[in-house]
């Protein structure tokens, strides 16, 4: 009897000291929203009506009426009439910053829906040929050749007769290939003698005379006579990103392969006040050179704060689907037996490199889509681990295009990151069926990750599909292909609320960020939306249409 007493007094005595800590944390808070659906995403809290803000934290997530405490005549007290809240959107692979730049340079939007057909492209190229002085550039970017009507790449023959003394550049929407006229051609000195650089394509007839067609590497043969950006692009187009996102219900973008032009751009717009949304800059590592030189300057993955940060150092292995570029195993391409694809790195300098960055503190994610190059990423991967003992290193391959049973027992076995790209399933599904119905069956898969504990976070690869992460939880669920109409492998489908979690938890995780954001729970940094439906209760196929009526960062209203 006397323990019995004993136990109950002590457990009178710690609810006594927890009662007070909690009214002592949540009192003169910033803000309080109440008479919300707040949907927290931490499968440890229940969901809540009320949520209090300080210093830029969660203080309290709460019933409404078991707020009254954290209030003061100071706090700014917002009704939200029962609306939805979720934790702000994490998009861990975007190409933000070029997106922006592209549309502050009034480039040609040759995506679909814009441009169906090569003749809506030529008769653009024409218009703005007219207009312009001989030799001054047309530059576009976006088209895919699966949504032309026509179902072919864009060659300098369709281009010419439209632009004979203009040069155009157009970039594929995958980012790994580009058309380009004759113009162009000359301009950049190619012709039938030119030999494919190493790691890319020169397009050549059955005469050898180049198409215009320039896959991987071989795109910077002329990529690089383009004329020259007003100097203060970068900045305006880190501004114009983090708005665009903000609007969508992103709060954390990592921006991926960014030159150090770009990574100065996200500096001085976040000194300006500028920047909306917290950004993970990713530089890129091209060569072992690169991988020496970001060792030297002595930071790391981490390095910023809360707000702008060094997230992983970025490279590729492999090409793109569009292109047909990515490393593959037998067999080839459907049409192309003999292609399996590029891959970029001989296996020791992958491995140089990724070793130089990682031993100087930087997470590595490496882009590889096919399988052959996906394992060649594992490879290297574990032999970095290896040599400097790490165990979780939380290292990230990107896309993972064709990730079979194999290799996603190899990536839980490295605790490795996908960072996955859900809307792909939707918006380029056709180009997934080029491979064959086998590796269909493992392109962008979600449901046997979750199933073989590989953990996925979600990117828009933004401009390949749009910025709007809505797309991506919609097409996570359905995967349905806009050209066929065809759900491909229906066994990879996952539910609402896990496709919500790949976009909020587990985009925080593969940030190393776990610990701040990702839930809306006390003590993380106050990230949330307010949207115009739960997603959780309409039909699956609303999902794409939900709107951000609001999004706060810091718990400040940030959009509208
Ligand atoms: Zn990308």
């Amino acid at each position: 009897m006397k323990f019995q007493l004993a136990l109950l007094l002590l457990w009178l005595y710690l609810l006594a000291c927890i009662a007070p800590s909690f009214a002592q944390t949540c009192v003169d808070a910033d803000l309080v929203i109440r008479n919300g659906h707040i949907i927290t995403m931490d499968t440890g809290l229940k969901n809540a009506t009320g949520m209090a803000v300080r210093d830029g934290k969660i203080v309290a997530l709460e019933e409404d009426n078991e707020l009254a405490s954290c209030a003061s005549p100071r706090t700014k007290i917002s009704d939200l009439h029962n609306r939805t809240v979720l934790p702000g959107l994490i998009d861990v692979h975007t190409h933000a910053m070029e997106w922006a730049k592209g549309i502050l340079r009034g480039q040609i939007d040759a995506a679909y829906p814009n441009v169906r057909a090569i003749d809506d492209i030529v008769r653009e190229i024409a218009s703005r040929a007219n207009s312009l002085q001989r030799g001054q550039w047309i530059v576009g970017a976006g088209w895919d050749d699966s949504k032309l009507t026509e179902h072919r790449y864009i060659r300098r023959q369709d281009l010419d007769p439209a632009s004979p003394h203009n040069p155009v550049y157009l970039d594929h929407v995958s980012g790994h290939l580009a058309a380009v006229n004759s113009a162009a051609l000359e301009l950049a000195g190619i012709d039938r003698r030119t030999p494919d650089p190493q790691g890319g394509v020169i397009e050549r007839d059955a005469t050898g005379e180049p198409t215009g067609i320039l896959k991987d590497t071989a795109m910077s043969l002329v990529s690089s006579q383009l004329p020259k950006d007003p100097e203060d692009i970068n900045i305006r187009a880190a501004k114009l990103a983090s708005e665009k996102a903000a609007e969508v219900g992103l709060t954390t973008i990592h921006d991926i392969f960014l030159s150090p032009d770009e990574i100065r751009g996200y500096q001085d717009a976040y000194q300006r006040g500028w920047l909306k949304i917290r950004v993970q800059m990713s530089p890129q590592i091209a060569s072992v050179a690169d991988a020496e030189r970001l060792a030297q300057m002595g930071v790391h993955t981490g390095f910023g704060d809360d707000f702008l940060k060094f997230g992983a150092a970025k490279m590729f292995a492999d090409g793109g689907m569009g292109a047909r570029t990515i490393a593959i195993y037998p067999p080839g391409v459907t049409g192309e037996p003999d292609n399996l694809g590029v891959l970029r790195w001989k296996p020791e300098d992958m491995q140089k490199a990724h070793l130089t960055a990682a031993a100087a503190g930087w997470q590595l994610e490496t882009h590889a889509i096919g399988d052959r190059a996906i394992d060649e990423v594992l490879d290297s991967y574990a032999a970095v681990m290896d040599k400097l003992g790490l165990k979780d290193a939380r290292f990230r391959i990107v896309h993972a295009g064709i990730s079979t049973p194999t290799i996603q027992k190899r990536m839980q076995a490295q605790h490795i990151v996908v960072d996955g790209n859900p809307p792909f399933v939707y918006w380029i599904g056709s180009w997934f069926l080029k491979y064959g119905p086998e590796r269909v069956r493992w392109s962008y898969p979600a449901k046997s990750y979750i199933d073989n504990g590989v953990i996925e976070a979600a990117g828009s690869d933004v401009p390949v599909t749009p910025i709007s992460p809505w797309w991506g939880i919609w097409a996570a669920v359905v995967r349905q292909d806009l050209q066929s109409g065809q759900v491909l492998a229906p066994e990879e489908r996952i539910t609402v609320d896990q496709a919500l979690t790949l976009y909020t938890k587990n985009g925080a995780y593969a940030g190393l960020e776990e610990d701040k954001k990702g839930t809306l729970s006390p003590g993380r940094l106050a990230d949330f939306i307010v949207v115009d439906r739960d997603p959780l209760m309409i039909p699956v196929d609303e999902l794409k249409d939900i709107k951000v009526l609001t999004t706060y960062v810091g718990g400040k209203q940030i959009w509208p």
